[in-house]
């Protein structure tokens, strides 16, 4: 129903305005969208406000009359608070709305919503995303997409808005399942560019020379040629700014929570992902855990007496 509308028809309620919706919320009413949108936080709706969002006092508010609802939260357990009950948007978004749930939560408990969403009479996604906050702003995210194939197509002109591509990849549950399997490997990368750059430096070979080598031959990653752990030799990636910003380790820990579930559900034999776990399970109980997860390098080269700046100890 809502592809016939144009976008100043259009009513998007958006739940969840944090670093990822603020932004996303933004970009869809700045595209004429009229959006809706509710957050717990009042500086969070505040700062949404201030660029065309149309703040709302509940959830139930920004579902009553949607013809698509956003989210973008924690965690499952918080969508499930939000949709459920005489207050979510279960209850109270019009029959036939579609929903598209952008958080990172369990494959299964997306499934349940998607399931609950279609006894409701509503429409479904699990479109969780990659690209961080800067893709939420630029509106270059990647989404995941679990779901119908008809859904999907529904929702075409919202992706085109948030996003530089939105990927079918099965149906409910589908898109949660590849972020966590994309995630786990994310965080296997980036322990092993860390380790490989202490060993290196151990070594006595220069950062900037093992970075040139290994970005342009089979160590080449996105945690090595974008997120590049050591200051100098990729100017933008957090290690150039005390890790500040980026995808912090609490996010990376949430992910590979989910994920280390699903391994141990269907039996998969996972050493590293478990490895990585531990890891960054260790990593966010210090202080940096609300710094980017390239910082788990510094971890490393601590307890491997590297001197900073490359060369050995
Ligand atoms: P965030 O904590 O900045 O934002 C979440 C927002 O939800 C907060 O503003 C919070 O106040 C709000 N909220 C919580 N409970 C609510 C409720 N009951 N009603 C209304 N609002 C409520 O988190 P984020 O970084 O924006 O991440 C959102 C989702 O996107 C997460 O699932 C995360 O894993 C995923 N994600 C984040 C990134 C990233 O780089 N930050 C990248 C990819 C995916």
């Amino acid at each position: 129903m809502s592809t016939d509308k144009t976008p100043a028809d259009t009513t998007i309620g958006f739940v969840g305005l944090g670093h990822m919706g603020g932004p996303m919320a933004i970009n869809l009413a700045k595209a004429g969208y009229v959006v809706h949108g509710f957050d717990v936080v009042p500086e969070a709706v505040e700062q949404a406000r201030a660029e065309g969002v149309v703040p709302v006092g509940s959830v139930a508010e920004a579902a009553t009359g949607a013809d698509v609802v956003i989210t973008s939260l924690p965690n499952g357990g918080l969508v499930a608070k939000v949709y459920e009950g005489d207050e979510g948007v279960l209850a109270n978004a019009p029959k036939g709305a579609l929903l598209i749930d952008t958080s990172t939560i369990d494959v299964d408990e997306a499934r349940g919503f998607s399931a609950a969403a279609e006894t409701a009479g509503l429409r479904h996604l699990d479109a969780p995303v990659s690209g961080g906050v800067v893709g939420a702003t630029k509106g270059t995210l990647a989404f995941m997409v679990g779901g119908r194939e008809d859904v999907v197509a529904a929702a075409a002109p919202y992706f085109d808005v948030l996003g530089a591509k939105a990927v079918h990849c099965g149906d409910s549950g589908a898109g949660q399942a590849v972020k966590l399997c994309n995630n786990m490997l994310l965080a296997i990368h980036q322990i092993g560019v860390g380790e490989a750059f202490a060993l290196a430096e151990k070594l006595g070979v220069q950062d900037q020379v093992f970075y040139d080598v290994a970005s342009a031959a089979t160590g080449t990653c996105w945690a090595l040629n974008v997120n590049c752990p050591v200051p100098g030799p990729v100017p933008a990636s957090p290690a150039n700014r005390d890790y500040a910003g980026g995808f912090a380790v609490g996010l990376m820990n949430k992910d590979l929570g989910l994920a280390l579930a699903a391994v141990e559900k269907n039996g998969v034999h996972a050493e590293l992902g478990k490895a990585a776990g531990q890891i960054y399970r260790s990593l966010n109980e210090t202080e940096a855990a609300g710094k980017d997860f390239s910082v788990v390098y510094e971890e490393i080269a601590s307890k491997s007496g590297v001197v900073r700046g490359g060369g050995a100890s």
